[in-house]
């Protein structure tokens, strides 16, 4: 069965995120849809500030009290855009588990690796004594290539890899349909961060779980995921299958940013980059936010937002690709 056919396990329907600020709101998550499927890796890719953390920390509802959420967020067909608190801690780490970017500062450097583990057990299976907690926390240790003997240290005595691979056994040992990894391999080098994002894949087939993969490094997501959804001022802008996205790219700002990777192509080495910001997400403009950096920029543009148009077996959100458009 192909992926895209597969059961989905997160789907988001026109979602909004805004946060509060003093006089006004950011809509820094600003109606997207997009469906992860079981056993599948979609890669969220895009500029800082583009909504892709928001959304990734919007979907076990991390973000600041005062957040709106808009559309629906089905996480296992649960809407959870309305859930409290005390809901939310029934899906964060059981049906969806979390990488962060930084494990020094995500996990409690005081505190022991084995009390970090029976915590969050302890969370969804309360009256797990120590010792249970710490034969489940062995194994999983093993899993991810940590001795389980080092449960005893604290995480400032693992170096930045083996941190990761501690925060990537904690996201993993409620066994949840839905790992959210935000940047997982930022403050690594090359080689840490191979390891990691293997482990990372090998992981997801054993455990059969599906994964949303946030991050600005286009090569991250060409290693692992299945599906690419490229993010701009708070919109999907285009998605669809990796090799599709990486060899026939269809919205400019994709084109742009695939251009904006160093490569050893010694007939193309000249680096280029998208010149100007994206806009305020505060009163982002009311026709295509992309407009004011787009080489392809139309009348129209300026005027109206872009439709989503269906294209190749993915979409694109831009009027370059809508009926009568001889952009293309
Ligand atoms: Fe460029 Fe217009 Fe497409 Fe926006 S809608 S990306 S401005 S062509």
């Amino acid at each position: 069965m192909a992926k895209n056919e597969g059961e989905a396990v997160l789907r988001a329907e026109n979602l909004k995120i805004h946060y509060k600020t003093k006089k006004s709101y950011v809509k820094a998550v600003d109606g997207i849809d997009l469906t992860l499927r079981k056993g599948e890796t979609i890669g969220i890719v895009g500029e800082s500030g583009c909504g892709k953390s928001t959304f990734g920390q919007g979907i076990l509802k991390l973000l600041p009290q005062k957040t709106k959420y808009y559309g629906k967020l089905l996480v296992r067909d649960v809407d959870v855009t309305p859930l409290r608190e005390n809901d939310m801690r029934k899906v964060r780490g059981k049906v969806v588990g979390m990488i962060f970017q930084d494990p020094m500062t995500s996990l409690n450097p005081i505190t022991k690796v084995e009390k970090l583990f029976y915590e969050t057990l302890e969370e969804h299976n309360p009256g797990i004594s120590f010792n249970e907690s710490r034969e489940v926390t062995a194994q999983i240790l093993q899993k991810v290539g940590i001795e389980p003997r080092r449960m005893r240290e604290y995480p400032f005595q693992f170096s930045g890899g083996m941190r990761q691979r501690v925060m990537i056994a904690l996201a993993l040992v409620l066994n949840p349909d839905i790992i959210v990894a935000d940047e997982p391999t930022t403050s690594l080098d090359v080689i840490v961060q191979a390891q990691i994002l293997n482990l990372l894949d090998e992981l997801r087939q054993s455990y059969n779980a599906s994964i949303i993969l946030i991050t600005h490094d286009l090569g991250v997501v060409a290693e692992m995921a299945d599906r690419i959804a490229v993010m701009y001022a708070g919109h999907i802008v285009e998605q669809n299958e990796k090799e599709k996205i990486y060899y026939e790219p269809k919205h400019p700002y994709t084109k742009l940013l695939l251009k904006s990777i160093p490569n050893t192509n010694p007939k193309d080495l000249e680096l280029t980059f998208i010149p100007g910001s994206p806009p305020s997400l505060v009163n982002p403009p009311i026709g295509c936010r992309f407009a004011s950096r787009c080489p392809y920029k139309m009348s129209i543009c300026d005027e109206k937002e872009p439709p989503v148009v269906e294209i190749d077996g993915g979409m694109v959100k831009c009027w370059l690709y809508t009926q009568g458009s001889d952009n293309q």
